[in-house]
């Protein structure tokens, strides 16, 4: 199948041309983001591969649609960015790669948390330059803190055993209860404990509407004075300018991100010559409690092998007129 792939680097490249080897498909790549003004390439492709910042909205989704694409086949998890009623409406059928590597995305959050709490990159730095000062490097053993997880489907789960074993005491939130987090002690509470009783809190629900912003000003106040925040699931999940107002007066001691509300333009790109005008971002990236990494938790060559592989799997599914492994059906999008 003739398949207009976007938002592709290198490495997409790499692994999809590597898996296509023996899928067979007509891939061709495009660089740029998928927007109303590039959906314009997509000429005579019964088939589009999107990423997490394309755009598939109603805007794009009807003129990919009146030139013949009958299959989204996202190369991600997560499926908020696209409106899901109106491919419905245009008779488009709309794949996605569940799991991937959960250990990935799950080894990345903690990498976060460690390097927050040990400072690693700021002592990289300092001995680098020749200063072995331990001034401002001190941190706290995880052994016996509490962690709070919201969302506990496959990464929250990894994330919970990892924490278990560091000998961390977890708490967790779902709108269901994964019996593999109660099994290493997890214990499920309402988000208010969670938010109150929690030294580091981090989030692996998706982005559906009751979880937007689900930390937001009111959620700040119920935690403790200088709790740990980590999000590697989606950037709306937070609201930034609530949490900016925390990172000033101490409410939150460390913050580590790897997705951020406003990242479309700004995150998988090189943007190193250009003046960033996103004022927040930039605010963000003055404190020294906070790192951030650029959507990087899914980046391992497992994953993206699973990603390539798995995706392609969606296509020939579709071509041949069988149901995708990676089909979203309304039982997806109410789980
Ligand atoms: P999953 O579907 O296995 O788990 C999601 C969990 O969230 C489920 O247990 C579900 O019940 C729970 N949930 C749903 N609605 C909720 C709500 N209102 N409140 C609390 N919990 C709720 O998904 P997963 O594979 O563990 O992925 C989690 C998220 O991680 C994805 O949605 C995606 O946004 C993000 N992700 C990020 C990266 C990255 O590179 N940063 C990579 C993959 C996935």
């Amino acid at each position: 199948m003739k398949v207009a792939v976007f938002s592709t680097k290198p490495y997409d490249r790499e692994f999809l041309a590597a898996a296509n080897a023996t899928a067979g498909h007509e891939l061709v790549f495009f660089e740029p983001r998928l927007t109303p003004q590039t959906c314009r390439l997509v000429d005579d492709f019964p088939a589009v591969c999107a990423f997490v910042n394309d755009q598939l909205d109603a805007s794009v989704l009807l003129p990919l649609s009146r030139q013949g694409v009958k299959l989204i086949a996202l190369r991600s998890a997560g499926f908020n960015h696209v409106d899901l009623q109106a491919a419905e409406q245009l008779g488009m059928t709309v794949t996605r790669v569940p799991a991937y590597s959960p250990h990935g995305v799950a080894e990345h959050t903690v990498a976060l948390m460690l390097a927050l709490n040990r400072k690693i990159p700021r002592a990289y730095n300092r001995v680098r330059e020749g200063n072995f000062a331990l001034d401002g490097l001190l941190g706290f053993d995880f052994c016996g803190r509490t962690v709070g997880i919201i969302g506990t489907g496959k990464i929250g789960a990894v994330v919970a055993r990892i924490l278990a074993g560091f000998g961390c005491r977890v708490l967790a939130y779902d709108v269901g209860a994964n019996p593999d987090v109660e099994a290493i002690g997890g214990k499920y509470v309402s988000t208010e404990e969670l938010f109150a009783q929690s030294d580091i809190i981090t989030l692996h629900c998706p982005l559906v509407p009751a979880t937007y912003h689900v930390v937001n000003e009111e959620a700040i106040a119920r935690m403790k004075r200088g709790v740990m925040l980590i999000n590697t699931s989606r950037g709306a999940l937070i609201d930034t300018q609530a949490v900016v107002r925390a990172l000033k007066s101490g409410k939150i001691g460390y913050l580590g991100l790897d997705v951020y509300e406003e990242e479309a333009g700004l995150f998988f790109e090189d943007l190193s010559t250009r003046v960033i005008q996103d004022d927040v971002f930039s605010r963000m990236l003055t404190f020294p409690n906070v790192i951030i990494t650029g959507h990087q938790a899914f980046f391992t060559r497992n994953a993206l092998e699973a990603i390539a592989q798995e995706t392609l799997a969606n296509i020939t599914a579709h071509e041949r007129v069988q149901r995708p492994p990676g089909l979203i059906t309304s039982e997806v999008v109410r789980a």
